[in-house]
């Protein structure tokens, strides 16, 4: 199938790329020249494991790159957008990316004979899908949604430094719209993946998104609250949450106690949620504290510092890992955004080092000198918060003289000279 991709980021790419490799001709678009150029040139402009294999296998054969998306509209049948959805002030998903891109697909669809399926996969509230994207669709188009061109509303669950197996992999797919020959175009496209596909509403695929994400968040902040009463109670928190893990009804995964969920889908999809609901008059006093919690963690790891060296004006922190998450340069709402920002207050020098997110952070936060290895952060500063949870920061030779607050659970209480855990 000629299948094209709008917005070449995080997730346009790898469904991109996964598609190319299944044998489809993919198109991938984006407005930025430098990452079309990237991509042609068969090198990922973002990090993620397996993704430059991955391109050199399909790169030019089965995938291309334009910034022309008329042209890739034309010269394909199943159109995705994948482009971002970044949170307003007001925690609202900023739609204009959505807005322009449903508008140059209509444009491009009103030059274009028979039928083509529109498929958002981009992180949208409920309604948006059939609302915004398809209305743009059909003005701009002059066609009409479900008649003369398919709508549907398929999200997106990769998780990024695993995100190549889950596109070959993937727990579920969702598959939200009113147009039966969409759905089976989608049916079809994804039978090799051999999920489990579930046929709904859009809005209905819309809210699974969200729903999925709160809950996850949800597991996250359970975990930290527990581990904030571990610390207290001289348990560590990850003990008790193997046990707790062990039962089905509740699963192990996401309670890893730390500094809190970070990333570009949790904290983002989390308020969406909760202004979907202020929106309806319905509260969200579940939601709402799920957040507190997680506002409230990283900046937990400040005061353990404080509390072995005083005022940390003056004195060298080490930050180990500054994105949001290993196996990533993603440092969208990472939770070293708020302990950076935290320790530049209190009047401390920031050093760092990420195997690969430190370009992303400097821009950020210019005052971070980054260093070159694990071993200059450690022997510079007076205490080393481990953030992200890196194996490469994993040795506990590392640490050996150093007053070390860890945030992730990742070397022995006995490695350094003065440890302390978040929630142990
Ligand atoms: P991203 O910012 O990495 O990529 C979006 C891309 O779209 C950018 O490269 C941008 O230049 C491009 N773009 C913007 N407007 C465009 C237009 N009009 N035409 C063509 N390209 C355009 O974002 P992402 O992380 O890939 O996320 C995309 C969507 O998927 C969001 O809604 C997000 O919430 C959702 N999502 C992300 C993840 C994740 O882990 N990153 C997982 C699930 C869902």
């Amino acid at each position: 199938m000629n299948i094209s991709v709008i917005g070449s980021g995080y997730v346009g790419l790898i469904t991109g790329a996964g598609f190319a490799k299944l044998g489809h001709k993919v198109i991938c678009v984006d407005v930025v020249k430098e990452k079309v150029d990237a991509i042609n040139a068969g090198k990922p402009h973002l990090y993620e494991e397996g993704l430059p294999q991955l391109l050199k296998e399909v790169v030019p054969k089965h995938l291309s790159a334009t910034t022309d998306l008329a042209r890739a509209i034309k010269e394909t049948e199943l159109t995705f957008i994948g482009v971002g959805t970044p949170p307003q002030k007001d925690g609202n998903p900023d739609l204009t990316f959505i807005r322009q891109a449903a508008a140059s697909i209509g444009e491009a669809l009103k030059q274009k004979t028979g039928y083509h399926v529109v498929v958002v996969k981009s992180t949208v509230t409920p309604g948006t899908s059939e609302d915004v994207v398809g209305r743009l669709i059909e003005q701009h188009s002059g066609k009409k949604a479900n008649r003369d061109f398919g709508l549907a509303m398929s999200p997106e669950f990769l998780r990024e430094g695993k995100a190549i197996d889950d596109f070959f992999n993937p727990v579920r797919v969702v598959i939200g719209s009113r147009d039966e020959r969409a759905v089976k175009v989608l049916q079809d496209l994804y039978k090799p993946l051999h999920a489990r596909v579930i046929v709904t509403e859009p809005k209905v695929a819309e809210l699974i998104k969200y729903a999925s994400n709160a809950f996850l968040a949800t597991k996250i902040s359970f975990a930290n609250e527990v581990g904030n009463l571990c610390k207290a109670l001289g348990i560590d928190v990850y003990e008790v949450m193997e046990g707790v893990g062990l039962d089905p009804r509740i699963g192990r995964a996401f309670l890893d106690a730390g500094p809190g969920y970070g990333g570009s889908c949790l904290p983002k999809d989390l308020n969406a949620l909760r202004g979907v609901a202020g929106r309806s008059k319905v509260q969200t006093t579940l939601l709402d504290a799920v957040k507190k919690v997680n506002d409230e963690q990283p900046i937990l790891m400040v005061r353990l510092a404080e509390k072995h060296l005083g005022s940390l004006k003056g004195k060298t922190i080490g930050l180990m890992g500054v994105a949001f998450k290993p196996g990533t340069d993603d440092i969208r709402e990472s939770q070293a955004i708020p302990i950076c920002a935290e320790l530049l207050l209190k009047g401390a020098k920031v050093v760092a080092h990420d195997p690969e997110a430190a370009a992303n952070m400097q821009k950020l936060f210019p005052q971070v000198q980054f260093l070159n290895s694990p071993e200059a952060v450690v022997a510079g500063s007076s205490a080393v918060l481990i953030v992200t949870g890196w194996p490469e920061h994993a040795s506990p030779e590392l640490y050996r003289n150093a007053v070390v607050i860890d945030g992730r659970h990742l070397i022995p209480k006995d490695a350094c000279k003065i440890y302390e855990g978040l929630g142990w």
